[in-house]
């Protein structure tokens, strides 16, 4: 039997509004391919088309975790879960996501919740399982809507992905792991605030020296500097493997090892 493996594959790296508007980068979220298990992450939009493009098959995934209800993030969740159910002709597979997604001016339609094995609420300090896959979600961001970052616990490895929020000084050490994904919205300090920027995704990094650090969620400050070119001088500046997430990008975290 072929050993087993983790990767990451980015099916999209944009970040608000504009860059996902105008689709300079997609927004497809990511595929977790951790074992044997399939997790979609935060399906935005045209998560569907890249599903379909990079010959993954949805029927196969085990969960869908939305991390916000933000259009980014969760355009495509309705028809990811139809995808995932095989049209809603089969049960399965489970539906991750904060109360607010799913209640208040919510982002999941009410007549596809039957179509998923369940729908299972997040909430700050949880714990959760897809198979033999755990994950937490350690403190509630600070952002305009509920919402939550992730650590992932694989047989073979630890992650963390540090999603949309603005910086609060609790926020490093709460996400440990051999490798940090971290949304990085904005160049430089200043409005949205609701975002990291680059000098604050630098700070996070240096107090928890993760193996590598992966940049994504990129908005137009961002994409117009050249990711991976920050990322390359980020890596001078902080003796860690920094790298930029590009579009359709797939990361073995047996790199890792
Ligand atoms: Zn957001």
């Amino acid at each position: 039997m072929a050993e087993l493996s983790d990767t990451i594959t980015f099916l999209g790296t944009a970040g608000a509004r504009f860059v996902v508007i105008r689709q300079f980068l997609a927004s497809g979220g990511a595929w977790l391919n951790l074992g044997n298990t399939q997790i979609l992450f935060d399906p935005g939009p045209g998560s569907l088309v890249k599903v379909a493009k990079r010959r993954f098959d949805a029927r196969k995934l085990d969960a869908i975790i939305l991390s916000h209800k933000h259009l980014d993030h969760s355009g495509d969740i309705n028809v990811m879960i139809e995808a995932m159910t095989d049209g809603g002709t089969k049960k399965g597979g489970t539906v991750f996501a904060a109360g607010d997604a799913l209640d208040q001016d919510p982002v999941i339609l009410s007549y596809l919740r039957s179509y998923p094995q369940s729908i299972q609420v997040l909430t700050e300090g949880g714990c959760y399982k897809v198979n033999d896959v755990f994950f937490k979600t350690p403190v509630r961001h600070k952002h305009p809507v509920e919402t939550y970052g992730f650590i992932f616990q694989t047989l073979r490895h630890t992650f963390s992905w540090i999603t949309d929020t603005r910086y609060f000084d609790d926020l490093a050490h709460r996400y440990e792991g051999d490798l940090l994904v971290i949304n990085v919205l904005r160049l430089n300090p200043g409005a949205p605030l609701a975002h990291l920027c680059l000098p604050e995704a630098k700070s996070i990094i240096e107090r928890l020296r993760p193996k590598v650090a992966i940049l994504t969620h990129f908005g137009m400050t961002m994409w117009r500097a050249r990711p991976w070119e920050l990322a390359r001088k980020l890596s001078e500046e902080t003796g860690i493997s920094i790298i930029a997430a590009r579009d359709g990008m797939k990361f073995d975290l047996a790199q890792l090892d």
